[in-house]
């Protein structure tokens, strides 16, 4: 088997995790579930490993939350990046050039306020600067209408591809089977177990199975006849030709949506909100749209108009897995038991990751409880305590 996982890896007939998905979700929990115990673990993935959404999203990593929670575990998280390369043996393209947040409305502009006082409470150096300091921070700013800005030099951008391989290689290297290239198409409870049923026409018997399909785990969850209100959200972005070093922090108009970034190999990287871009169905549309590319062009031209003479290489789309209080769904499912959820993690599924695998890894191996385990707890749509807490949700 390679590092990353192989359609010819042997499968046992039973193991005590099984985990569907092999996003950064489903492999960084696979890596601390090797790391911390001797379960035998199995990752299955329909595709190849980055076919999801870690293969296609911006590669952001923030502390600048609106919720105590998400300020507290992107803390965690950040921590964890910056030693990650050196565990996992892979360059990840970590790079701290901070996140500028750019309001223009008086909503934006209190809620920058608001969330900057949280920060600072927690140990987050975010700063709140005018629109001229904006333009010292980034020189290519048009800062016109821009109120308030914040940054926090802390947060980053990544490259997701090696997360991902770094987390598959170790978790390999440590025992874990990671099947590729094949879907599960059923699933049954047995006593007290699961079985998968997979396309190729194997079972694979779990104590535990994980659902970490990201922005299909309603697929997953529908063959057990479970029903949670996560869906997915078609969301595109581009990268253009690479230019030398001109953009140090990703910075965000909250009023558009629009994020943009420059990666260490030099390309601009953007997405934007676009408001009728809805979901909902189990299939998402992973093509790019010219209206997308009009769009966001329009708007990197007013923020930034030097921007507006540069080159797009390529142009994708992928889902986000959107719940509906903007919290994810971590935990047990209730009605199943067995059945662990890993999914709704909206737009911030990797950089929660490294946190996140490894919370759910030492729940699942040594019953240790995350605070953010009770929030994120499956069960609170049915109970009617789903109610908004983020309020810094891009794209
Ligand atoms: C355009 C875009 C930009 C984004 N930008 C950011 C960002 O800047 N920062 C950030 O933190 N997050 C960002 N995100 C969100 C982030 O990418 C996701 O939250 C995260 O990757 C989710 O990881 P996952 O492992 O849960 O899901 P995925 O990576 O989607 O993995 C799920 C896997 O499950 C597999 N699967 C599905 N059904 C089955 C089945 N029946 N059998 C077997 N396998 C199955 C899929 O093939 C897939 O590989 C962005 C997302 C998009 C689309």
């Amino acid at each position: 088997m390679t590092g990353l996982g192989s359609r010819d890896a042997t499968l046992p007939a039973i193991c005590d995790v099984a985990i569907v998905g092999g996003g950064v979700m489903g492999l960084a929990t696979a890596y601390h579930l090797a790391e911390l115990s001797r379960l035998r673990v199995v990752v299955i993935e329909r595709g190849y490993l980055l076919s999801g959404a870690s293969g296609r999203n911006g590669g952001g990593v923030r502390m600048q939350w609106g919720d105590e929670g998400n300020v507290r575990v992107m803390m965690e998280s950040i921590e964890i990046c910056r030693g990650l390369a050196q565990e996992l043996g892979i360059n990840l393209w970590f790079r701290q050039g901070g996140y500028l947040f750019l309001a223009r409305t008086a909503a934006g502009e209190a809620r920058l306020q608001r969330n900057a006082a949280l920060h600072r409470s927690l140990g987050v150096p975010t700063r709140l600067i005018g629109p001229e300091d904006a333009r010292e921070l980034v020189p290519e700013l048009d800062p016109t209408g821009v109120r308030l800005a914040a940054f926090n030099p802390r947060d980053g951008v990544v490259f997701p591809w090696p997360f991902v391989w770094g987390y598959a290689a170790r978790a390999i290297a440590n025992g874990v089977v990671v099947r590729t290239h094949t879907e599960v198409t059923g699933a049954d409870v047995a006593d007290r177990d699961l079985v998968l049923r997979l396309a190729t026409g194997e079972q694979l018997r779990a104590h535990l199975v994980v659902n970490a399909t990201g922005a299909w785990s309603h697929g997953l969850n529908d063959m057990l006849g479970i029903s949670l209100p996560n869906r997915p959200h078609r969301h595109e972005i581009l990268s253009t030709e690479p230019l030398k070093p001109v953009l140090d922090p990703l910075v965000v108009d909250l009023a558009s949506g629009l994020y943009l970034s420059q990666s260490t190999r030099g390309e601009i990287v953007g997405g934007i909100t676009m408001p009728d871009e809805g979901g909902g169905s189990v299939s998402v549309d992973q093509r790019s749209s010219l209206r997308f590319l009009a769009h966001i062009g329009r708007t990197i031209t007013e923020l930034l108009p030097r921007f507006g003479g540069l080159k797009v290489l390529r142009q994708w789309a992928g889902p986000y897995d959107v719940s509906p209080d903007g919290d994810a769904i971590v935990g047990p499912t209730p009605g199943i038991d067995g059945l662990i959820q890993l999914c709704g993690f909206t737009g911030h599924g990797f950089m929660m990751a490294p946190a996140v695998g490894r919370l759910l890894a030492r729940w699942i191996a040594r019953g240790e409880r995350h605070s953010m385990l009770e929030r994120w707890d499956p069960g609170r749509f049915a109970r009617g305590d789903g109610t908004r807490r983020e309020d810094m949700i891009i794209g």
